[in-house]
């Protein structure tokens, strides 16, 4: 009996080690499938809660849905600017508000603030409030960001270490940097579909631009699978690169969980430094401290 009762010992012990090892060496459970979301916190880098004359979602809505999602610092513009103050007033318990003034009072003015001395003194205003870190987001394409208006903006921006969140195309682009080499500037869109190579080039020339990535079209295919060519850019620029909602529309708060879950799948096959950079590293070093509230 007591030669069996070891032998049974000695089996299950043999069996425990077996298992173990079978289990090390077992391709792990969707291996091939989906990687693993990217789990931590996200800086959400292309914020609007826009009013006018009422926000589409009240404030403690948009408090939850940031907390649904992970979201622990935003990049927050409103138009008009009523929206950021609400926010930042509020000071809410765990997220970072990094304030930027919007050059709009109405949705009118995406099409002539460019060449509005209003808006100018309106910037102006709303920089006394002492707590900006930056103008955007803001709109302009090709010429209409050669004009002198817009020189004094950016040089507003550099003397004040504002950053500039712009939407606009490359030409434009040029246009802001040869007003001023020194502005930065936080490309929203990233130029939408200027090709990953020339976004590369880009930012190999200006050390102070930084691609935000909402409605970035190539970075994944249909399936969520990061491209080659993204992967790659990433893999060389990841300090370069920000993640957004830019809930311009109502349409976008509803669609918010999926934006970040889109996000996150992607995030989730890079390189853990990476990942971390894009999803919220990049925010903290730009605009950084976080405060510890
Ligand atoms: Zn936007």
């Amino acid at each position: 009996m007591r030669t069996s009762t070891n032998g049974t010992r000695l089996d299950r012990r043999l069996m425990q080690r077996l298992l173990v090892v079978a289990a090390l060496l077992a391709p792990c459970p969707g291996a091939d499938a989906q990687p693993a979301p990217y789990r931590h916190d996200v800086f959400d880098a292309h914020m609007h809660w826009n009013q006018e004359p009422n926000p589409f979602y009240p404030l403690d809505k948009v408090l939850e849905i940031f907390r649904n999602n992970g979201v622990t610092g935003i990049l927050a513009t409103s138009r008009p600017n009523k929206g950021t103050h609400q926010l930042v007033e509020a000071k809410p318990p765990g997220l970072w508000i990094v304030p930027f003034i919007r050059p709009y009072r109405v949705r009118a003015d995406i099409q002539t603030w460019f060449k509005d001395p209003a808006i100018f003194e309106l910037i102006k205003d709303e920089y006394q409030r002492g707590y900006y870190r930056g103008v955007g987001e803001f709109h302009v394409n090709g010429n209409d960001a050669a004009g002198p208006l817009v020189k004094s903006i950016v040089d507003f921006a550099v003397e004040r270490d504002l950053y500039l969140h712009a939407h606009c195309d490359e030409p434009a682009l040029l246009h802001l940097f040869a007003h001023n080499p020194k502005a930065k500037i936080v490309w929203a869109h990233t130029g939408f579909s200027t090709p990953p190579a020339r976004v590369r080039e880009l930012l190999d020339k200006y050390p102070a631009l930084w691609g935000e990535l909402s409605y970035r079209s190539g970075i994944a295919d249909g399936q969520g699978r990061l491209s080659d060519e993204w992967r790659a850019l990433f893999a060389s620029h990841s300090d370069r690169f920000l993640i957004g909602s830019d809930t311009w529309i109502n349409e976008r708060w509803f669609g918010y969980d999926t934006i970040f879950k889109t996000y996150r799948a992607w995030l989730g096959q890079l390189p853990e430094d990476q990942a971390r950079r894009i999803a919220s590293g990049n925010a903290v070093r730009l605009f950084g401290p976080r405060p510890t509230n």
